[in-house]
């Protein structure tokens, strides 16, 4: 029986403009039905597709493929003119699903299936278009005709090793959700906040609680976040160099997802990515080259404060905190084995993140909505990105939140 879809009450907007970034480094992985659909549609018969691969291995997807990229990263299927060989041949429908319904996602709970728009789309980021509301009948269609399912799931595990309804998590998630879009604060203290919650929660001898005893703690500890929260503003310490190494490892593995980073898929490719990686985890000297977005600077600079800019530019990752939070996406979708407080530290580390790469980005020129809505783009792809939602990842956010660094690299990046 497939959940009622509903959409959440702030607004989301969004409508293709053709600009091409989801068939530009993006991963899509195929069900069993759009491999069978694009085997039956003989492309190895097509000119210019006789010996090239339209699918790969890939062990996330139901099918075990996903749709082949060209050597620059692009859709084996992009068209020079920026569109889809698939759709301008056979039609819409004739696309693997994801295709199809980019970047509209369902996320199931256990009642009801949410719509919302992934902001790795420009055009969502920048909330351009139609509401989502207005998409929700062809969802139901394309749910209907089994080509996208809305089952319930089961919840995400508090944390580790404690299981709690439904009904609990819940609560928990809306009350972490109360803290991310409570806007008494800057965008910064709610961080913060939830990082605090998350740390509480953690601590707690919860095992033998209630559930009905979980919910009062969880409405208890969103009280007492900002107290907790106020000696990290007051104190401004400065993070641990070895905390700034592992931050600047996991910022560049974001940085790769930048549109303007096209890395082709080959040795050399991984070797300098490597490369990369070595020089931001040591932080000194010059950025190393990376992809046209980001221009070459100093670490140094990376780590100067941003200053105040124009409110307008922080609102797109605003907006991505507020609907990831809103949907419980950043904890119920492609965090395979993550517990909510994992999913929390996750979502918190996106926004320090997303402030050092823009200070990267617009190291030499002000910052502009552009630089920011490229930048969520990065940001929503590392949300199902393999080496941000795996194990390691998990262990490192849970290491730099066990002794207050993840709070203090937010409150230095942001500012
Ligand atoms: S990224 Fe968004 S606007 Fe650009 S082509 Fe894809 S769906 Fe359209």
């Amino acid at each position: 029986m497939s959940l009622p879809i509903v959409t959440l009450n702030t607004e989301e907007k969004w409508d293709c403009h053709q600009c091409g970034v989801c068939c530009r480094g993006s991963l899509v992985p195929l069900s069993k039905q759009d491999a069978d659909r694009l085997r039956s549609q003989s492309w190895e018969k097509q000119p210019g597709y006789e010996n090239i691969q339209i699918m790969v291995p890939h062990r996330g997807a139901e099918s075990k493929h996903r749709l082949a990229h060209r050597p620059d990263g692009s859709c084996v299927f992009l068209k020079d003119d920026g569109l889809c060989l698939i759709h301008s041949k056979l039609g819409l429908e004739a696309k693997p699903t994801i295709c199809q319904t980019f970047p509209m996602q369902l996320v199931p709970q256990d009642k009801q299936a949410v719509l919302t728009y992934r902001r790795a789309c420009p055009s969502a980021a920048a909330d351009k278009g139609i509401g989502v509301k207005e998409r929700v009948p062809g969802i139901e269609q394309l749910v209907k005709s089994d080509r996208l399912t809305a089952e319930p799931i089961v919840p995400p595990l508090l944390k580790t090793g404690e299981k709690r309804k439904w009904k609990t998590i819940r609560c928990v998630l809306e009350s972490v959700g109360s803290l991310l879009r409570d806007e008494r604060f800057p965008p910064v203290r709610r961080i913060v906040h939830a990082l605090q919650f998350a740390k509480n929660i953690d601590a707690a001898k919860s095992r033998r609680m209630s559930e009905s005893d979980i919910v009062e703690l969880a409405t208890a500890l969103v009280e007492l976040a900002p107290h907790q929260s106020k000696p990290f503003f007051d104190d401004r310490k400065t993070p641990k160099g070895i905390s700034k190494a592992m931050f600047r490892l996991m910022a560049v593995s974001c940085a790769r997802l930048h549109p303007y980073c096209r890395h082709q898929s080959n040795w050399a490719t991984r070797m300098d990515l490597a490369k990369t990686s070595w020089k931001c985890f040591r932080g000194k000297g010059q950025t190393p080259a990376f992809g046209d977005g980001f221009p070459t600077s100093t670490f140094e600079t990376l780590e100067q404060p941003i200053g105040i800019k124009p409110p307008e530019v922080y609102l797109p990752l605003t907006r991505m905190i507020e609907t990831t939070s809103a949907t419980y996406l950043y904890a119920l979708a492609d965090r395979n084995g993550w517990t909510v407080t994992d999913s929390i530290r996750g979502l918190a580390l996106l926004f320090p993140v997303g402030m050092w790469m823009l200070r990267w980005q617009a190291s030499s020129h002000e910052p502009t909505v552009e630089d920011m809505l490229n930048i969520v783009v990065a940001l929503d792809r590392s949300q199902g990105y393999k080496p941000l939602c795996g194990r390691q990842q998990r262990l490192k956010l849970s290491m730099l939140g066990f002794n207050g660094e993840l709070e203090r690299l937010v409150v230095s990046y942001v500012s």
